[in-house]
């Protein structure tokens, strides 16, 4: 059985010549997929009836289950989804108060072997890549599934996408010209792979890179990320500066604030000066507790109090809102729950 789902139009273009049908019927059935997002083959109403009988025999749309779906009181959704092996990753749509914007937060990842402290999905280590069709297969089920069109897309699920960024590279490529999501729409999120952002700035990525840096000095940095001792501080910034000025692209940095832990004065002034000749913006995430840690939420004043001194240094800042809360919408946590 063939799965429609994932396939480009080339591919699809080989099954129906098997069946002795035209190039105008792969056009059909690719639409259907990517931009109508249909559940079955007998949703393809342009398809004639003997037609979709016969494509039934040899196809079928999708071979991915959504396991547990929550919606929030804010409109996020929050899938957990099964690929044909049993392994299980999160994907989530978000509506912001434009409802024009669909984003959707997918996985790279079958768990993540960065471990950073604060996460859940690290705690539960790394079990596998997923392939470029696992990444598109996520959109494609958020679609079918709401019979909305997803219109941006953050790699800020489970897994780090630059340790699987072969696969990330092709989906990125499928999310473009299949569903025409545009490279501006598609933010990938890294702990700071040095290798990875290296051959981003060779490929001239056109996308937003995202770094998360959480905190202003290696002390603190390798404390929460383990990641910092592989890839400390200052070579983080030499390969940021590398790719800032081969791509001529502003980069965003994300830095969680933990009350106490990095959201003092003195964490707001280091910051700014590891910042200062960085072409950059800069979100802030505010901690979601999760159950295994003692990290705590930093108060509303303290985010006002960092953000206005960051934005003292003439960058721009956002503050991440919070979304979701009430299903558990934080990185690993639902996967987290049901297993
Ligand atoms: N591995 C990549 C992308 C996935 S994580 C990365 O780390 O960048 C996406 C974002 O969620 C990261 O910025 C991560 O730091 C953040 N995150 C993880 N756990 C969190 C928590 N408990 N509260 C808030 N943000 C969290
Ligand atoms: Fe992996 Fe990102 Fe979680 Fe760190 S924050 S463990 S890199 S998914």
């Amino acid at each position: 059985m063939k799965i429609l789902s994932g396939l480009n139009l080339q591919e699809i273009e080989q099954i129906t010549n098997e069946l002795g049908a035209s190039k105008f019927r792969a056009r059909q059935i690719h639409n259907w997929i990517y931009l109508k997002s249909v559940n079955e083959i007998d949703e393809m109403t342009d398809l004639s009836v003997k037609f979709r009988e016969e494509l039934k025999k040899v196809a079928t749309v999708s071979d991915t289950k959504i396991k547990v779906k929550q919606e929030s009181s804010d409109g996020t959704l929050k899938y957990l989804l099964e690929f044909p092996d049993g392994e299980c990753v999160e994907t989530v749509l978000m509506r912001f108060d434009n409802r024009a914007n669909l984003t959707a937060c997918v996985s790279s990842q079958v768990g993540c072997a960065v471990n950073c402290s604060f996460c859940a999905t690290g705690k539960r280590g790394f079990i596998r890549n997923l392939s470029y069709k696992e990444i598109i297969e996520q959109v494609l089920t958020i679609q079918r599934d709401t019979g909305l069109k997803v219109t941006n897309i953050v790699f800020m699920g489970q897994g780090e996408p630059l340790l699987n960024l072969d696969n990330v590279l092709k989906a990125m490529d499928i999310f473009n010209e299949n569903f025409q999501i545009g490279a501006r729409r598609i933010t990938v999120s890294t702990s700071g792979i040095i290798p990875g952002i290296a051959r981003l700035a060779d490929n001239d990525m056109q996308s937003t890179l995202a770094i998360s840096l959480h905190a202003p000095n290696h002390e603190i940095r390798s404390q929460l990320m383990q990641i910092e001792n592989k890839y400390p501080m200052p070579e983080l910034k030499k390969a940021l500066k590398n790719y800032i000025e081969k791509t001529g692209r502003r980069i965003t940095i994300e830095y969680l604030l933990i009350k106490d832990l990095n959201d003092t004065l003195e964490s707001a002034k280091q910051l700014v000066n590891y910042l200062h000749d960085l072409k950059c913006n800069i979100n802030l995430i505010p901690y979601n507790p999760t159950e295994k840690n003692d990290y705590q939420k930093p108060s509303g004043n303290s985010i006002m109090r960092f953000k206005s001194l960051l934005e003292q240094s003439g960058k721009k800042v956002t503050v991440r809102l919070e979304r979701g809360a009430d299903i558990d919408a934080a990185c690993g946590q639902l996967r987290g729950k049901v297993k």
